[in-house]
């Protein structure tokens, strides 16, 4: 059980927790991070391959989130090699959709002939995934504490790819497999 499923855990009462697309598990200490503001988001760009590539994203604490006598990096990775970082509000909304989709196909404009797409920047396609559907998708950061174990419990059995991350399914994995929780 992953640090925020035991916080959740606690919560047990089927409800959502989060404020959706707002508020994220923080994946260093996996309290909530309750403010856009206070979310920060990292990866590693590994610079030894050509071109360099992004992986290890998390989505953690901002140090000015936390009480003023915590020691840097707080939940931030701090001074290791390759980070990258920004806030979280350069990633969210139409602009930070636009911005993460242009790790994946930097577009028509800068690669008319679409020779780069695939090529750069993200080296592992489910983590860039899962960090969209956590920035974009309503419920998927709460919900995805719950999905493993409703596939186990069948939930999933007939759907199409697409259906598991519906706004509305998300929600109610949520409150379904959220009250279970022990
Ligand atoms: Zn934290």
């Amino acid at each position: 059980m992953t640090i925020a499923a035991s916080a959740r855990a606690l919560v047990g009462c089927g409800m959502p927790e989060l404020k959706p697309l707002t508020q994220w598990y923080c994946d260093c200490c996996g309290n909530i991070i309750k403010n856009i503001k206070d979310a920060w988001v990292e990866w590693i760009v590994d610079l030894s391959t050509k071109p360099m590539t992004y992986g290890d994203f998390r989505i953690v604490h901002h140090l000015s989130a936390l009480p003023e006598d915590t020691p840097f990096p707080g939940c931030q990775r701090g001074r290791v090699a390759g980070l990258g970082d920004l806030p979280m509000e350069s990633f969210i909304g139409s602009y930070g959709q636009a911005h993460l989709l242009s790790w994946i196909d930097p577009g028509e404009i800068v690669d008319p002939s679409g020779k780069e797409i695939g090529k750069g920047l993200v080296r592992n396609l489910r983590e860039w995934t899962t960090l969209f559907r956590r920035i974009h998708m309503p419920y998927y950061e709460e919900a995805r504490l719950y999905m493993a174990r409703a596939s186990a419990n069948g939930r999933y059995n007939g759907y199409n790819q697409a259906l598991p991350f519906k706004e509305s399914e998300l929600l109610a994995v949520i409150e379904s497999e959220g009250a279970d929780e022990d």
